[in-house]
């Protein structure tokens, strides 16, 4: 594809056949490809090099396989909380408390606005909101 002049070993494998066939005719950008492609590969937080270009072709987060809290940042996030699940708590729910292996982590500002994987930005909830949460 003439849209990505040099050709990183990060794109072996990709199945871009597929892409092409998707994306043929489609507008794209060269300069603002690039441009985004140097900035994933290089951030810390995108696990999936491969699936970079990928993702800047689909805007799927998906391919880039975001880091995920570690399990001791999630314990800290569940002691700092205690054990409460907040939204549960501002829906008024009558059980708000919940066992560590009950609850998920979720970024408190997502990857897409700037958040990254560090405690601060770790928020656990219960399985049920969490659950809700990312069918929106
Ligand atoms: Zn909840």
């Amino acid at each position: 594809m003439a849209v990505f002049p040099e050709k990183p070993k990060e794109m072996k494998g990709i199945e871009w056949g597929l892409l092409y066939n998707r994306f043929k005719g489609a507008e794209l950008d060269p300069d603002s490809l690039k441009r985004q492609i140097k900035a994933l590969l290089i951030d810390d937080e995108v696990i999936s090099k491969k699936g970079v270009y990928t993702y800047v072709l689909t805007g799927e987060e998906k391919y880039l396989s975001l880091r995920a809290f570690t399990t001791a940042q999630k314990r800290e996030a569940y002691d700092r909380q205690g054990g409460i699940c907040s939204d549960c708590q501002a829906a008024g729910k009558a059980k708000v408390h919940y066992d560590f292996d009950e609850m998920d982590a979720d970024h408190i500002t997502p990857w897409s606005r700037g958040g990254r994987t560090v405690p601060e930005n770790c928020k656990m909830r219960c399985r049920e909101c969490n659950r809700r949460k990312s069918d929106i």
